[in-house]
């Protein structure tokens, strides 16, 4: 038998080790289960050296301590593919404790059976007559090798069915492993198998583990991936791990998420030199660590014990940033500090909440936010009320509601307005204001925003419009639907489906930004030609003004509830409504008034000769059943 595989093996493992220790510096933190791995390959790789040497000099060494090392040599072998498996395993942790906990538990009963009965069972030493290709035979290989086996399906088995949870590196990495001892095991059973009377023999297993150890190395353990090539702060997998470390350690650590805005149009320094020099002061903040997050953000770990108070470290920042650049950069910034992790159930939470705050509170002061257990309770509640919307939504538990509008000339209910509900599971209805927004930014308001279009078109088309007195329905339309390039033809070849005559729908939009804007007009325009009308929606609330009403060609102004509740309780805003509501008359505009919840304001209104009146007065918003049922009893 030769040595040959197993010493290139023992070299590989040098390399990996050498590697490993000199990258030590960026590790967040050494992945124990992989250090653990890669030093019982090591183990395997002597003992399978050891063992050949003693099986070769039979006159040198008793034969009872070379069948010791021979099975210390299988036991090994099992160890290796067991810590593979845990190694797995961890990225589940936080996903499936109990599961954790369980696998964890049964593979050390695994091994524990594995190393009874190695060591229990009888092994042989088989020496042939010219002493080249002796061998051990007997139960203790067919356990070994039957165990491995076992072990590397169930670790296959796990990684499949928690492909979603496991870092796809991993998954890769994994997999590669497995297949190198797979053929490795193959071609060293079947070589030895049909061409050991040839004197051919070849014992590849220890190889291929390490070169399995090696591609986990460079795939995933190599400490320098966890480094930010440009800035050489740590990055945002780093982060993760870091995180999940502190938990699970409870270190008792505080984390300051640095979020500065600069305009870096007038400076010379470039973005990424910029960045560095940033890196570099918070490194000189006696910071336990620096984590490069987004594009504008820093993430510096702290321990709670004796550090500076964080407005000190705010002011640091700000002086430091102007002594290092030696230019003006008027920078902002932002910090969030988070002093207690265990307000969050796992790190992947602590991750979500972190980057919820960092987007959310950007409209608010730049400042220094103590991020509490209020604040962390909030979030919750946003992210617990976003998962029953998307369920709801996956549900399709989706329904219009219908708030009747009033006509002042025609003196009955003329219109309604079409609002979205969502339900949840206990058929509680969910508002929009929950979910609009959102929705809004992850887009899905775009397919919402069609179901609800869909919804009045049925609507319309199951009712006798000019029997219940109606003109039109009003529908809502997102900024973020009208942008779409689109959109307008989507919408009529919804309509011709459902064979709508456009005059009964009167669309609702809100004011853009300039962004998009093009976008927004020829989508307008192309409806309006095939027949549908506007209103302009939320008219005073800053979403939309005088200025806008000009360019805007609508046919319809609606006047927002919070207007129209200053017009009653403020003479001055009523005498600068009163002229808006001229002005927008005289462009043959009409007008809605929204929110009306009183008599009193009901006589104003309709003293004062606005259009129409919608409001909690005369109706909620309610299901289309009984908007008819209220038409029916109403507009006799
Ligand atoms: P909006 O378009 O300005 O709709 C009017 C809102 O004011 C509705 O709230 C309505 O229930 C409420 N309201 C009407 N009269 C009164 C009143 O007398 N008192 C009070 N306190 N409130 C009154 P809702 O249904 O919760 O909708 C809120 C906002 O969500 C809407 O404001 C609109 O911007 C958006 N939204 C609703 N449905 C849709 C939709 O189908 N698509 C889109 N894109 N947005 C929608
Ligand atoms: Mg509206
Ligand atoms: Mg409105």
């Amino acid at each position: 038998m030769n040595i040959l595989l197993q010493v290139a093996g023992v070299a590989v493992m040098i390399v990996i080790f050498l590697f490993y220790f000199v990258e030590r510096k960026s590790a967040v933190r050494s992945n124990q289960m992989f250090l653990w791995q890669a030093i019982s390959i090591f183990a395997s790789l002597i003992l399978d050296i050891l063992s050949i040497i003693m099986i070769n000099k039979p006159d040198i060494f008793n034969i009872h301590l070379t069948k010791l090392v021979c099975k210390l040599y299988l036991v090994t072998v099992i160890l290796v593919v067991c810590l593979g498996l845990v190694y797995c395993l961890g990225d589940i942790e936080n996903i499936n404790f109990k599961f954790f906990s369980r696998m964890c538990m049964t593979t050390f009963i695994m091994l524990m059976i594995g190393i009874v009965l190695v060591m229990s069972t009888p092994i042989n030493v088989v020496y042939d007559k010219d002493g080249l290709n002796d061998y051990t035979e007997g139960l203790p290989i067919i356990i070994t090798y039957t165990e491995a086996f076992l072990v590397m399906a169930i670790t296959i088995a796990i990684i499949v069915k928690y492909r979603k949870y496991i870092y796809k590196k991993r998954f890769i990495g994994v997999f590669i492993f497995i297949s190198l001892w797979v053929v490795g095991s193959a071609i060293q059973g079947i070589v030895n198998y049909m061409f050991s009377n040839l004197g051919v023999t070849i014992l590849s297993v220890s190889l291929s583990e390490a070169l399995g150890s090696l591609v986990i190395y460079i795939m995933l353990e190599n400490p320098s991936l966890n480094e930010d090539k440009i800035t050489g702060a740590l990055n945002q997998r780093a982060f993760i791990d870091y995180v999940s470390l502190c938990m699970k350690k409870k270190l008792d650590m505080e984390f300051i998420l640095i979020n500065y805005d600069t305009d870096m149009s007038n400076v010379l320094l470039n973005y990424d030199d910029f960045s560095k020099s940033i890196t570099k002061m918070l490194q000189t903040f006696n910071v336990e660590k620096v984590f490069k997050n987004d594009r504008n953000d820093f993430i510096v770990v702290r321990k709670k014990e004796g550090t500076r108070d964080l407005s000190i470290v705010a002011n640091e920042f700000k002086d430091n940033f102007y002594k290092n650049n030696d230019v003006f950069i008027n920078i902002n910034y932002k910090l969030l500090h988070f002093n207690d992790l265990s307000l969050f159930e796992s790190s992947n939470d602590f991750i979500a909440v972190m980057k919820y705050l960092n987007v959310n509170l950007t409209s608010m002061d730049r400042g220094i936010y103590e991020i509490t257990d209020e604040i962390v309770n909030d979030v919750h509640k946003k992210f617990l009320m976003k998962k029953k919307c998307d369920k709801a939504l996956a549900n399709g538990n989706v329904e219009v509601f219908y708030q009747p509008i009033y006509s002042n000339d025609a003196d009955r209910f003329v219109s309604a307005e079409a609002l979205v509900r969502l339900r949840d599971d206990d058929m509680n209805l969910i508002f929009p204001s929950d979910f609009i927004v959102e929705m809004e930014h992850d887009g899905k308001i775009i397919d919402l925003g069609e179901k609800i279009f869909e919804s009045v078109c049925l609507f319309i088309c199951e009712h006798d419009m000019e029997a219940l007195g109606l003109h039109y329905i009003e529908v809502n339309l997102s900024t973020i639907q009208c942008m779409q390039e689109g959109f307008a033809d989507n919408f009529i070849r919804i309509a011709k489906r459902y064979g709508i005559n456009p005059k009964y729908i009167n669309f609702e939009i809100t004011e853009t930004g300039e962004q998009g804007k093009a976008n927004l007009l020829r989508n307008m325009q192309i409806l309006r030609e095939y027949g549908f009308s506007f209103s302009l929606d939320d008219f005073g609330t800053g979403n939309a003004n005088l200025n806008y009403i000009v360019e805007m060609p609508v046919e319809i102004v609606k006047f927002d509830k919070s207007m129209v509740d200053s017009y009653f309780k403020n003479g001055i805003a009523s005498y600068v409504m009163n002229s808006a509501i001229s002005m927008i008359k005289g462009l043959k505009y009409k007008v809605v008034f929204e929110g009306i919840e009183t008599e009193e304001q009901i006589n104003v209104a309709r003293a004062i000769k606005v259009d129409y009146i919608q409001g909690y007065y005369y109706s909620k918003p309610i299901s289309k059943e009984s908007f008819v049922s209220f038409l029916e009893a109403n507009n006799k």
